[in-house]
């Protein structure tokens, strides 16, 4: 037997208890478990963690979500008040980075009143660490129904990817759950539900598919999309959602592992791997939209980053450093923007009140 995680022993003895549960639950279950999930215990990020974020990679990153924020703030009419809200804010460095960005526009930098919502009690208190001795109140929230009312930019760079979707299945009879359960061993593998999945519940895209295709829906995602949607159109102002996925909804699996920068079976250590599936910007978009708020996008990091100044920003840092730090800077440019890298696979969107327009540069053809 080889060894096994204490949520893997946990989830052994339920299934074997109670029958074997959906892939949704199992990934909430995964990522949440208050004792065992993989976010409430560790730090996940950097070269001792599991995976590398764009913020993590370069401070570019912040810096140029930071401007397109102090823009919108304008467009806003320039509120004397902002609640600048971030979803799942990791170690706290896209926002020590964005703050200090909207230094650029002092009265914008005046207004801000900083909400972090992040359910990691332990990535809490690294991100208190890192936003020591801002100039700005911050206050922290397990949800976003927490954050108060007001005028609000939110911001969320792979948050949705780590909320929790289901798999269905399509056999000769129809579309199944997919389950995790137990083998003939005793050990946790993937599997279908007896039961046929409502009609009601496949999406229209994947009607036609054939026999064995999986079709991901994510009622989490939506659900807090609409939420989101719902507070930016009762109160006014903007999001930037940054994640990857596809533009449109397609049938396949995307469901993902990795442990220690290296993907993994989906059954891999539970409550150690990050689990994870690519984002349907299509199905989040509709959420934000019955939520009563404006979509615009998607556009690739890539041409949102360039089109935000990230090549000048890059030139600006490389006059100050040394040979060595240039190459680095490019690097990390390169790797935020560049085709193989983040550039393609990573979306973003812009959501808005109605009465916003459409922010820069979500207006200008998008070729991308
Ligand atoms: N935005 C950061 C971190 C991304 S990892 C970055 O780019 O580096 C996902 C983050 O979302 C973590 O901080 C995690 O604790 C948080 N998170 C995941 N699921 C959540 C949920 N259901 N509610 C609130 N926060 C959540």
């Amino acid at each position: 037997m080889t060894n096994k995680t204490p949520l893997e022993e946990k989830l052994i003895a339920e299934i074997t208890d109670d029958g074997p549960i959906s892939v949704e639950k199992f990934m909430n279950r995964c990522l949440g478990d208050p004792l065992h999930g993989y976010y409430m215990g560790k730090d996940p990020f950097g070269r001792g963690g599991d995976f590398i974020t764009a913020p993590e990679i370069s401070q570019m990153f912040g810096e140029a979500i930071g401007v397109w924020l102090a823009t919108a703030w304008q467009m806003m009419g320039s509120p004397k008040k902002v609640n600048l809200i971030e979803l799942g804010p990791g170690r706290g460095t896209l926002m020590a980075d964005m703050l200090r960005a909207a230094n650029v526009l002092p009265e914008f930098a005046e207004a801000i009143e900083v909400h972090m919502v992040d359910m990691s009690p332990a990535l809490r208190k690294i991100q208190g660490e890192t936003l020591k001795g801002v100039p700005v109140d911050v206050h922290w929230h397990q949800r976003f129904e927490q954050v108060p009312a007001g005028p609000c930019l939110l911001v969320a760079n792979e948050f949705f990817d780590a909320l929790a979707m289901r798999q269905i299945v399509r056999a000769d009879d129809g579309w199944h759950e997919r389950m995790v359960g137990l083998d003939e061993a005793g050990e946790l593998c993937l599997m279908l539900a007896d039961k046929l999945v409502a009609n009601a519940q496949v999406p229209h895209w994947a009607k036609d598919a054939e026999v064995g295709a999986i079709a991901e829906i994510s009622p989490q995602r939506q659900a807090v999309a609409e939420l989101i949607g719902s507070h930016i159109a009762k109160h006014g102002g903007a999001g930037l959602i940054i994640d990857y996925g596809h533009a449109l909804s397609f049938a396949g699996d995307t469901f993902q592992a990795v442990y220690r920068h290296k993907f993994v079976d989906v059954l891999h250590r539970p409550g150690q791997s990050d689990l994870t599936s690519h984002v349907d910007f299509q199905e989040l978009a509709q959420g934000f939209e019955e939520g009563g708020a404006v979509v615009h996008g998607p556009r690739t990091q890539q041409a949102f980053l360039i089109a935000m100044g990230l090549r000048e920003r890059e030139a600006v840092l490389k006059k100050k450093a040394p040979a060595r730090a240039r190459i680095m800077l490019s690097r990390q440019a390169d790797r935020l923007v560049s085709d193989k890298q983040m550039g393609h696979l990573f979306k973003v969107i812009a959501v808005t009140d109605v009465s916003l327009g459409t922010p820069h540069p979500f207006g200008s053809p998008a070729n991308d």
